[in-house]
């Protein structure tokens, strides 16, 4: 049995591995939930799915992509994989990313590199770090699939494999069962080629969990404020015109406003300052939250644990975290520790202001109030709807590339992220839609007014 699952783990970890091979054998290799039969018309009937494999499943393992986690088996199904099941969606495998969702390439894998499937000469990347999440859906092996999206994971893979990502807003949909990566940071979401079903299965997720400490509450979801305007006011932060956006890429994205403009859409440039500061703020709280975190996975209480007997229980915790953790994710948890520590001075509390002027910054371009900060019958006359911005920077990279670059300097790797960060620290909805180019269109929204999204993304089609 373990033999076949990890099997089946390794096939569709690669999820590009799979694209030539018959449906069958993978659909066979997940048992499916005894409920996808009782009912015929559930609002998700006939539709497949992938889920990212950092959301436990009871069926199979839930590896996170880590050797630490490989052998790992959940006794309970996360929120989201009940509900849909509930609403008659099937699970049919468990996808790469890069491990514990840390990167933007889904390289950083015990199971080896996703290929991208848009382009079969040149092996390029899929992005991070649900790469195998988008990668799956752009080669057609399920009607959508599930995600985690802390710094952009969602919208640069949906991006770099041209289908649509959707990060909803911070706390919409439940994380109980999502192995946590920054807890303040992570949220699930959806991708898919059709934006009908990618808002369906948002409506079927859409729902307070009482499991989940940082779900929004019933109340919270009542007051939040939807823009119904037929024109929209769309703002264009001048901080995201950047001098390293590939050429073509800003092209499509003047391409892609013009088109808007032609609708009737008005724009203006704004700006929001903090972004700038976006990166460093990110991978300051990031680190710490995730070092915090992995601290729980010694090898003893469950994952990986060394054949060899050990002179101490330090020695075993040093040697199973040492050996089963890749290098990515020891960098990051070292990293994590000194901002943490005392000798980083107060890195992580100014990490946290820099945060908030940004939520502010957000904030003020917005029409619609933001229900957690402000009177919400407080509408700001002449401000935005909505925010637009390149995904990426430019098409992905050859893996070749990417990891030159990254070996020349980590760094490298997380500037990928600049312009994905922002939105996923001030906790708004955003959406990747694919571009000519092989990059994407990023739209971002006021806190809480994630359906904004789906109409502008139709419109974009
Ligand atoms: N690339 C970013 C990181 O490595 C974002 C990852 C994510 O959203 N899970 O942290």
């Amino acid at each position: 049995m373990l033999t076949r699952i990890s099997h089946r783990s390794k096939i569709l970890c690669n999820a590009y591995s799979t694209v030539s091979r018959p449906l069958d054998p993978w659909n066979s290799l997940i048992s499916s939930d005894t409920r996808i039969n009782q009912y015929g018309d559930r609002i998700l009937s006939g539709t497949t799915y992938i889920a990212k494999d950092n959301i436990v499943t009871k069926d199979g393992v839930t590896t996170s992509a880590s050797h630490m986690l490989s052998n790992y088996h959940s006794p309970f199904n996360a929120t989201v994989i009940e509900l849909l099941a509930d609403n008659g969606s099937s699970l049919i495998g468990k996808s790469n990313l890069d491990e514990f969702g840390m990167g933007s390439s889904t390289t950083n894998t015990y199971y080896g590199p996703t290929i991208n499937p848009q382009d079969n000469d040149e092996k390029r990347i899929s992005g991070g770090s649900s790469g195998g999440s988008a990668a799956a859906v752009a080669a057609g092996l399920a009607t959508f699939s599930l995600g985690t999206d802390t710094g952009g994971s969602i919208r640069l893979p949906a991006s770099y494999c041209g289908v649509i990502g959707l990060k909803p807003t911070y706390g919409r949909i439940s994380r109980w069962g999502v192995v946590p990566y920054a807890q303040t940071l992570d949220t699930v979401g959806i991708i898919g080629k059709d934006v009908d079903v990618i808002e369906k299965v948002y409506e079927t997720l859409n729902k307070y969990d009482k499991k989940d400490p940082t779900s929004m509450t019933t109340k919270v979801r009542s007051l939040v404020r939807n823009t119904f305007d037929e024109k929209l006011i769309i703002g264009i932060p001048e901080e995201f015109i950047i001098e390293e956006l590939d050429e073509s890429t800003k092209e499509q994205w003047l391409h892609y406003i013009n088109g808007l403009k032609s609708l009737g859409h008005d724009f203006k440039v704004v700006s929001i300052p903090s972004i700038k500061k976006s990166l460093s703020t990110y991978y300051t709280l990031a680190t710490a939250e995730a070092a915090s975190n992995l601290s729980r996975y010694d090898g003893v209480r469950y994952g990986f644990t060394e054949d060899e007997i050990q002179p101490s229980a330090s020695d075993l915790i040093t040697s199973n975290r040492s050996d089963s953790l890749g290098l990515e994710v020891q960098r990051r948890i070292i990293l994590g520790n000194y901002t943490l520590s005392s000798v980083s001075g107060d890195h992580y509390l100014r990490a946290t202001k820099v945060r908030q002027e940004l939520v502010n910054e957000f904030n003020d371009v917005f029409k619609l109030p933001h229900v957690l900060l402000e009177d919400i019958e407080k509408v700001k006359s002449n401000k935005c709807d909505l925010l637009i911005s390149p995904t990426s920077m430019g098409k992905p990279p050859t893996i070749k590339e990417y990891t030159e670059n990254n070996d020349k300097n980590f760094l490298n790797s997380y500037l990928n992220d600049i312009l994905t960060v922002p939105s996923s620290l001030a906790g708004l909805p955003s959406i990747s839609v694919p571009m000519k180019d092989g990059s994407g269109l990023q739209l971002m929204s006021q806190y809480g007014d994630d359906e904004l999204l789906f109409r502008i993304t139709r419109q974009l089609l």
